[in-house]
């Protein structure tokens, strides 16, 4: 079940060129978008596609994000080996695992049951180690916080407050925000405690949920 080829590896190379040329510049996203085996991330059925720049459908209605955005949102959170990163939404795992290959420490919530329990083992045969909780990502993980950066990855009506919170002075949070298409918002915390937003452009996420279903 977990083959990864030197087609799939032909195929991941391709897929890297085709990020740089769409302006991913930060080597150590490149490198592990190199690495990371998206077709064992995906139904069986998309393993043709799955070095195509796409979203595909995951369990639960989700989608696993499209490999520019994974790299677009990992290069903006700027962090370094050895630093601490909660992703909220794991859906596929694919975005924690990249993370995992960049030396972050990584924490990541879902709230779905059934993405929970299909992702966790996959992560895990994979040798990816980070920490998983099934839970409400409105709420962050306070227990884990505070965070070098937060990534956000399904579109937020707001920016919730727990999230700022629990950003480290000197962190980041990338959340794209909106309805049906979102501003990917990057928010940094100073030293001083205070906050300044950008807006790094539009993007489609699935949404971000806030009642249990
Ligand atoms: N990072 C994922 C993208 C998955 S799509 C990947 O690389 O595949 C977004 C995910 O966010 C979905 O799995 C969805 O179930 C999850 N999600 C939605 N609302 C959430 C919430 N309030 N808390 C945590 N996860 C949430």
């Amino acid at each position: 079940m977990l083959n990864d080829t030197h087609r799939h590896v032909g195929k991941r190379n391709g897929l890297v060129k085709l990020l740089i040329e769409k302006g991913i510049r930060n080597k150590a996203v490149l490198k592990a978008i190199g690495k990371v085996p998206r077709h064992l991330f995906l139904d069986s059925s998309f393993e043709d596609f799955a070095y195509q720049d796409k979203a595909f459908p995951i369990a639960a209605g989700q989608t696993i994000s499209q490999p520019y955005t994974v790299a677009y949102q990992s290069e903006l959170l700027e962090v370094r080996p050895g630093q601490r990163v909660l992703e909220v939404g794991t859906g596929s795992g694919y975005q924690a695992a990249v993370l995992c290959e960049m030396g972050i420490k990584v924490f990541s919530i879902e709230r779905q049951k059934e993405l929970f329990d299909h992702t966790r083992p996959i992560l895990t045969k994979l040798g990816y180690r980070l920490e998983m909780k099934f839970g409400d990502g409105y709420k962050g993980l306070p227990e884990r916080a505070p965070f070098d950066g937060i990534v956000v990855t399904a579109g937020a009506p707001f920016i919730p407050k727990a999230l700022v919170e629990q950003l480290k002075p000197g962190g980041r949070l990338v959340i794209p925000v909106g309805e049906n298409v979102q501003k990917m918002k990057l928010l940094t915390k100073n030293d001083r405690g205070q906050v300044f937003q950008e807006e790094k452009g539009d993007f489609r996420f699935v949404p971000l949920l806030e009642k249990r279903n």
